[in-house]
């Protein structure tokens, strides 16, 4: 292998000098951080890409914007074939700064490095910020990707976060949602083969901190199912309905809980499936007028739903297991005579096995540098998995961050292992683009 050059820690500090201003929340008045917002389609997240765009054109490397605001930064010539890496921009309100943004910052210099060099490359390189990445202000992950490959749900164009529709936020933003609404396609786009796609991220977990490995080499990104579920019990007085005469939703959730918390013990699988209630009596507002209705403080509850979600790498399994887990849930209410409704909401399915030649040319890397490495699979879903979907060989790799947290203002990467892991980057795109 050829040696090229090493992107360092003082030049991931510069970009977080200035990200780190970008929809930065501040802190509460007893000094706690609230972290980050840059909403997708929001003037944050146009910000924040706006500062790569910045920094590309500085270099003098080309950057456009794809039909639904996707930020495109290549090498300059006429490339029929390329090599892509990417990541997002967007965070989850009151999140970090780094899941996302460590990705964009490392394959920037990545592909920033091997330009600047004038390292002679038969492959173009492209940098690809997607927008809208995170789930967590419309329900729906992957928005910029699954808009780009025209897989978009259109009926997510009406789903609002603070008052304001998707389609509303992608106006704001100069994006025309009819695009979406049409169902259009500019990802891959027409003229230009997509060799590969690379992402680095966050591990979202404590498996490379706990055993002090700065690379981690991605062997599959979990998929999700998500429904929502309805219990219909009866309203009652609190005081007058004896014990066993209720039909009480809250105990029936509860009882719901435990029951799946069983079924895990005795047919989950700790390596290949996981499951959450994420949410309970909120996130929907047409529910939430019959919480209101029906529960108060001296009634028996009569009415309350949740957000039930499981997660594996393996589709097979992962469908199967949700399979149970519903019939657990249908099964727990009924016993406590509580009407239950179960409504899919999403569904996203597992990447089970990242290519094999990119996974190799990231190993073959991270050995030549000289990085501590190991496989692990990533539990977090990632614009990979869209990427994939469109028939482009992916490869993914984590770097650690502290105690494993994201989602979280205190997300926090240290800014040597993400120089690192653009030096990965950097090298595996030097061996498959030269
Ligand atoms: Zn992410």
């Amino acid at each position: 292998m050829d040696s090229i050059p090493l992107v360092t820690r003082a030049t991931i500090d510069l970009h977080y000098t200035l990200l780190s201003q970008i929809g930065n929340l501040g802190s509460t008045p007893d000094g706690k951080l609230k972290g980050f917002c840059r909403a997708p389609w929001s003037d944050e997240e146009t910000k924040a890409i706006c500062l790569v765009q910045a920094s590309a054109r500085f270099s003098g490397l080309i950057t456009l914007y794809d039909a639904v605001g996707n930020l495109r930064i290549r090498t300059p010539g006429d490339h029929t074939t390329v090599f892509a890496v990417g990541s997002h921009l967007d965070t989850v309100p009151n999140g970090g700064n780094y899941d996302g943004a460590a990705g964009v910052i490392a394959g920037l210099e990545a592909i920033k490095t091997l330009w600047d060099a004038r390292v002679p490359l038969q492959r173009g390189l492209e940098l690809i910020v997607w927008r809208g990445e995170e789930s967590a202000t419309r329900g729906v992950a992957y928005v910029g990707s699954k808009a780009a490959t025209g897989t978009l749900d259109p009926a997510i164009l009406t789903r609002t976060w603070r008052g304001s529709t998707l389609a509303h936020a992608m106006e704001s933003q100069n994006v025309d949602p009819t695009f979406v609404q049409q169902q259009k396609q500019c990802f891959p786009d027409t003229g230009r083969q997509y060799l590969g796609y690379l992402e680095l991220h966050i591990e979202q977990g404590r498996v490379l901190e706990q055993s002090d490995i700065p690379i981690g080499i991605v062997t599959s990104i979990f998929g999700n199912k998500r429904y929502w579920v309805e219990l219909e019990g009866q309203a009652d007085h609190s005081g007058a309905t004896a014990m066993n005469d209720r039909k009480d939703t809250h105990a029936a959730y509860a009882a719901i809980h435990m029951a799946l918390e069983k079924l895990y013990q005795r047919e989950g699988s700790p390596t290949n499936v996981v499951w959450t209630n994420t949410m309970f009596n909120r996130g929907r507002a047409d529910f939430d007028v019959l919480v209101d209705e029906n529960t108060g403080n001296t009634s028996v509850p009569g009415y309350a739903y949740f957000r039930f979600e499981t997660r594996s790498n393996n589709n097979t399994l992962g469908d199967s297991y949700a399979t149970k887990a519903l019939r657990v849930i249908e099964g727990t209410a009924r016993s406590r005579d509580v009407i239950v409704r179960i409504h899919p909401d999403s569904s996203t399915p597992a990447l089970e096995q990242l290519d094999i030649s990119l996974t190799k040319a990231l190993k073959e890397s991270a050995r030549y540098l000289g990085y501590g490495h190991t496989n692990l699979p990533s539990g977090g879903g990632h614009d990979g998995v869209v990427v994939s979907s469109v028939g482009i060989p992916v490869g993914m790799l984590f770097i650690p961050c502290r105690n494993g947290m994201s989602h979280s203002p205190l997300e926090l990467a240290n800014h040597e292992h993400i120089a690192m892991g653009a030096n990965v980057l950097a090298q595996a795109l030097y061996n498959l683009a030269k």
